[in-house]
């Protein structure tokens, strides 16, 4: 069943990674499966068997070619630099290459411990391996990009964290694991050979039009690019009112894929300032921070680039610096891009981005739920009882009075009709995003009553986004007061 794998990563010189077995569990269970991924990374479904696949990504059964490793990283945690982090409990069993030809690394994620595992155990707790795939599936509908899940094993052990916990490994499927905590590892080492090795593949795996220029120019050229695909990224997030929650350099993908969904969560009511993380004490990873702390990331990343850059030290500097520098510009028209597309704009003019920031002054004033508004901008278009379902959402006064007449005049310059309009509004903005109060619901029923139905029903909701959801639960409402989750935990 298992497709064949190749190993580009466990090919690289010895010291960038670590071969290591998983450690088996006890009785291994399958308890998702994604099958459309599955088939497109070419796995033979019609000799699907359970009992086997729970072998497999559980750790417990090593499929034919894969040769497991972990893979060595460092990383700015909270703005402090920790020269040393790496898989610990993690392992990157080779590449597969899917039906579009893409190379996807497939990784365990809780399968034991490995060189790098420090005082940790190794595993991870059910919660989070379910979260993990319930939003990053959530991501993919969206549109954004994101690490994929492919299964998910109970272990049939206790993990011991707040609690005990059922223990669970996750099988991560992503373009790459490069992370500019990658890059740092070896820069840190004053290994510039690694580092040519890690930009090399890279390119080779992720921006391959940049092997054509000159190697004068190439790492600039990559730097660039990963610059502009962070700032579209962080875009993207915020335009679903997404908050990663620990935008740290080793969860900083090269590939521009969000990776590492330990405390992330998605707002309800708007307000930038918004943070879940129970770590993150400052704010630092706050909503409206994302775009600030990416540019930041990317300064940590050019740091590393700078030998590769230019052989004149100042020189490769003073060109970082200015791609680095322009990460403020690039986000900002992304994000333009984003909100203009979310109230419905095809065409650009000047006013669009007060018209935009106005808006979102208003909700966060109103305390409007951030996804649910979107939609009912859209209703107003097209239906009479339009307006009057807005209102519902927000706390009066709340000065979308004043602000729907100028969007109204704003889209009569439009050329489409407001049907039309609406209609594409509602391919954009979700109905159904994984709320926390329902994520941890259902989490709950898995952890302690062995209850996979309310995951199955959510991961449907979740990854048909732009669909009013039919059935009995209302996954499109914000929570309740007595519902409403305040923090979210990495579970790690
Ligand atoms: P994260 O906060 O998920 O980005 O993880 C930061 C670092 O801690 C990475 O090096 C992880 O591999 C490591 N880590 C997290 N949880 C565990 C665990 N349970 N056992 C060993 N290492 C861990
Ligand atoms: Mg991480
Ligand atoms: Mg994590």
């Amino acid at each position: 069943m298992f497709p064949r794998f190749s190993q580009r990563y466990a090919g690289l010189p010895e010291h960038m990674r670590a071969e290591c077995a998983p450690t088996p569990v006890a009785s291994p269970r399958l308890v998702a499966f994604n099958r459309p991924l599955a088939e497109e990374l070419g796995f033979d479904l019609a000799a699907f068997d359970a009992k086997q696949a729970a072998e497999w990504f559980s750790g417990n059964a090593i499929p034919a070619g894969a040769l497991p490793v972990a893979t060595a990283y460092a990383g700015h945690q909270f703005g402090n630099f920790v020269p040393q982090l790496g898989d610990g409990r993690a392992l990157l069993l080779g590449e597969l290459t899917d039906c579009h030809g893409r190379l996807r690394d497939i990784q365990l994620k809780g399968s034991g411990r490995t060189p790098f595992s420090r005082g940790g155990d190794g595993r991870a707790p059910l919660g989070p391996v379910l979260r993990e795939y319930l939003v990053s599936e959530a991501m993919h509908a969206l549109g954004i990009p994101t690490t994929r899940a492919l299964a998910a094993v109970t272990s049939g052990e206790r993990v011991y964290r707040r609690v005990p916990e059922p223990g669970a490994v996750l099988t991560r499927v992503a373009a790459s694991h490069l992370r500019v905590g990658t890059f740092q590892y070896f820069a840190a080492r004053k290994d510039d050979e690694a580092v040519r090795l890690l930009a090399d593949e890279a390119i080779a795996r992720h921006y391959p039009a940049l092997a054509e220029h000159n190697e004068g120019e190439r790492y600039l050229a990559l730097l660039d690019a990963v610059t502009e695909r962070q700032a579209q990224l962080v875009a993207h997030w915020m335009g679903v009112g997404f908050i990663h929650g620990v935008m740290n350099t080793d969860n900083a993908a090269i590939s521009g894929e969000t990776i590492d969904y330990g405390p992330c969560a998605f707002m309800d009511s708007f307000h930038p300032a918004t943070v879940f993380s129970s770590i993150d004490e400052r704010g630092r990873y706050a909503w409206g921070n994302q775009p600030r702390l990416a540019q930041w990331n990317m300064a940590r990343f050019a740091e590393t680039l700078i030998s590769l850059i230019d052989m004149d030290a100042d020189r490769a500097i003073e060109k970082a610096t200015k791609v680095v520098e322009a990460f403020s510009e690039r986000f900002e028209s992304r994000w333009l891009a984003v909100k203009r597309a979310k109230l419905g704009l095809e065409t650009q003019e000047e006013g669009d981005a007060e018209l935009a920031e106005d808006l979102l002054t208003a909700m966060q004033n109103a305390r409007a739920d951030f996804t649910l508004t979107f939609r009912r901008l859209a209703d107003v278009l097209d239906s009479s009882a339009g307006e009057a379902r807005l209102g519902e959402l927000l706390e009066s006064p709340h000065g979308l009075e004043a602000w729907l007449p100028r969007w109204r005049e704003r889209l009569a310059r439009e050329s489409d009709d407001p049907k039309a309009i609406a209609r594409r509004m509602r391919a954009i903005n979700p109905a159904v995003i994984p709320r926390n109060h329902r994520v941890e619901q259902v989490l709950q029923a898995a952890a302690q009553r062995d209850d996979y139905a309310p995951f199955e029903a959510l991961l449907a909701a979740v990854t048909r986004p732009f669909e009013e959801p039919e059935g009995d639960v209302d996954y499109t409402r914000p929570p309740r007061e007595s519902e409403k989750v305040l923090r979210t935990f990495c579970g790690t």
